[in-house]
């Protein structure tokens, strides 16, 4: 097996035993049934200890004592008959000796009355038998299955029956004597002799039946002592194991929550000082809510780097362009959607152009391609909201539906009006989009990313107006003399490549001063706009007009051959010829004169270039107006450009 999986496995196994992937909840519950358990276990063990004490405790207080003392009585008694037996053969008072036996016969009963008790347990009297006084009752237990008790009373029961027939023997004599007043001490003696044979007998049955008890009421004792030292050490260690296991537990239960809140408290302080390394992660250990919450926290610091990053680069692009494509691969790399289109929405509102990713065709839109030359159809553009038919089925009539597939429309707010619309479009059949949540969470990135994009593209498209109204004139529209002096390196650098020529046509209109002192200056404005109109239409959209001074327009013709240059000129002068141009009291007709040159046929210098049409331009003014004159080299007088 390689190491990798070994290591993978005893990774899993000691998560496993340290319940380390589970849920807080399910870690506290067990840490409860850990307590539990060691509770348990306490209790089991002073409970067993508490039984065992008490049962040998029972035996020795219920049983051993009292049948103990009940055999100490009988030989208590065994003992009085004997001195009895031994008075009663010595006297010769017939009194005293009726009082023996009747003594001695009471005796023998008491000792019957023990012997019963101790058959079958119960309460017996202790009489003094000297005195006739109750001296104690007390209870004793059945020596029954005590197999001592069983013999004891088996054997006393046999002795008994020998010794009441030789204390009778005894007792007979005795009274035959002091009734025949004989005195017969051999025979007598003889039979006492006998007689306390047996009391012998009976009381070494007794002695040894009491030394068995005290014997098994010390070994009694002794399992008591043993019980209770056993249990209180077996208390001790367990109470040790717990607490060490307690104590592990509550170290790492408190380690594994604490260390990687700590690590988030720390970061969260750091965002709020700014003072953050923002791809700085968090450590992962386990599976539970910890965890989780530090992948989301991982997460979400990893798209607020992101993002930061992010402003940081587009701010630093140099085209709008740029930007578009930034935040089109942010989209796709970063928050992983496939599908989506950047539109961008010009100034003046009307029309919206896809610029991200640049598309070959209408086709591959997702709307109708009508949106593009009417902005206002888009719905997000037009109410400046998120337009998502995840949340309004076919909200919108522009998206062309494709089964299966939905859109999420992010208008991009600047300046106050609509200046884009990202579109996001999502294909509910694909595995990654089942789960709302998922797009939920896409979607909400991608916002963000606009966000963050939206003031950057506001200045850069402020910056475009600026350069424009630098670059152009407002009155017509057409490119002013600074933007010739702009673009000319690149233009003739472009064209002399290429061995091509650039066609120049400076146009003056003819006594253009007359139409503002006849119609003011709002008529000479709104012929201006007209005029640069009809130069516009009248040459191809890659040629330049621009306006080189108040009624003064600059052709530029690109990639020319030789001679075209006139035809141009000759066009709009017959365009402005014939076109009528509005007035209050009706229309005006105007003409226009023209002075052509071709660089670098007439030239190497650009700039000489366009003088040498202006030259020709004087020419045709002083030959008479309206016509188009191309320059020759004597029209040149000398002064230097
Ligand atoms: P010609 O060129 O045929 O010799 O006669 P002209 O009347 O056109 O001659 P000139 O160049 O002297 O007059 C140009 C006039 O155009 C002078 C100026 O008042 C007017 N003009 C220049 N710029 C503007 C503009 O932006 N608006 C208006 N309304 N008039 C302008
Ligand atoms: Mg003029
Ligand atoms: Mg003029």
């Amino acid at each position: 097996m390689p190491e990798n999986d070994i290591k993978d496995m005893s990774r899993r196994f000691i998560n496993f035993i340290t319940f380390i992937d589970l849920p807080i909840k399910k870690k506290f519950r067990l840490f409860s049934v850990g307590v539990l358990f060691w509770f348990v276990m306490l209790f089991v063990v002073t409970m067993a200890a508490l039984l065992t004490v008490d049962r040998k405790t029972d035996n020795i207080v219920r049983n051993l004592i009292p049948q103990d003392r009940l055999a100490q009585k009988i030989a208590r008694n065994i003992q009085s008959l004997n001195l009895d037996a031994l008075e009663l053969a010595r006297t010769s008072d017939l009194k005293n000796a009726l009082r023996r036996i009747e003594t001695s016969k009471a005796r023998i009963e008491d000792i019957n009355a023990f012997l019963s008790a101790l058959e079958a347990g119960g309460k017996v009297n202790d009489y003094s038998r000297e005195s006739g006084k109750l001296l104690e009752t007390f209870t004793t237990s059945s020596v029954k299955g005590d197999l001592a008790g069983e013999k004891y009373l088996r054997e006393m029961a046999a002795v008994q029956g020998v010794l009441v027939k030789k204390l009778q023997a005894f007792v007979d004599l005795k009274m035959g004597n002091l009734h025949d007043n004989i005195q017969d001490n051999g025979r007598l003696d003889a039979k006492l002799r006998e007689y306390q044979q047996s009391l012998t007998e009976a009381l070494t049955l007794s002695n040894d039946y009491s030394t068995s008890t005290s014997l098994l009421y010390a070994q009694n004792a002794e399992k008591i002592n043993s019980t209770v030292t056993y249990t209180s050490s077996t208390i001790a260690v367990v109470l040790v194991i717990a607490l060490l296991l307690l104590g592990v537990f509550t170290i790492w239960i408190s380690r594994s929550i604490a260390n990687p809140v700590n690590s988030i408290i720390e970061q969260i302080h750091a965002l709020g000082t700014g003072d953050v390394d923002l791809s700085k992660k968090i450590a992962i250990h386990s599976k539970d809510e910890i965890g989780i919450l530090s992948t989301e926290f991982n997460g979400l610091m990893e798209s607020i780097h992101g993002m930061t990053t992010f402003k940081k680069v587009i701010e630093e692009d140099d085209t709008l362009e740029d930007v578009y494509s930034r935040l089109g691969r942010v989209l796709r790399e970063q928050v992983g959607i496939d599908e989506f289109l950047i539109y961008e929405i010009s100034l003046n509102q009307n029309k919206m152009n896809p610029v991200y990713p640049l598309l070959l065709s209408d086709s591959e839109s997702f709307c109708s391609p009508d949106i593009l030359d009417s902005s206002e159809l888009c719905k997000a553009k037009k109410t400046g909201h998120a337009i998502s038919s995840l949340v309004y089925p076919h909200i919108c009539k522009q998206f062309q539906i494709v089964e299966g597939k939905e859109h999420y429309c992010i208008p991009m707010i600047v300046g106050g009006g609509t200046g884009g619309v990202v579109q996001l479009v999502f294909d509910k059949s694909d595995p990654r989009y089942r789960d709302q949540h998922a797009i939920d969470r896409k979607v909400f990135k991608a916002r963000q990313y606009v966000k963050e994009s939206l003031s950057v593209i506001e200045a850069k498209r402020l910056m475009n107006t600026l350069r424009d109204s630098a670059l152009k004139d407002s009155l017509t529209g057409l490119y002013n003399r600074r933007f010739l002096q702009e673009c000319t390196e690149n233009m003739v650098a472009g064209v002399m490549r290429r061995g091509k020529n650039i066609g120049l046509i400076m146009c003056d209109l003819d006594y253009f001063k007359q139409v503002n002192d006849v119609y003011g200056h709002n008529a000479g404005d709104a012929v201006l706009k007209e005029t640069s109109a009809l130069i516009r239409s009248s040459v191809r959209s890659s040629d330049l007009v621009i306006r080189f001074g108040g009624e003064e327009f600059l052709v530029v013709l690109l990639d020319t051959n030789k001679d075209e240059t006139m035809k141009v000129a000759e066009k709009i002068r017959e365009n402005i010829q014939n076109a009528k141009f509005k007035v209050q009291d009706g229309v005006l007709k105007k003409t226009i004169s023209l002075g052509v040159s071709e660089f670098p046929i007439d030239t190497q210098l650009f700039w000489q270039a366009i003088k040498y049409a202006d030259v020709a331009l004087y020419k045709a003014k002083e030959t008479g107006r309206n016509k188009a004159i191309r320059f020759t080299e004597e029209m040149w007088t000398g002064e230097q450009f």
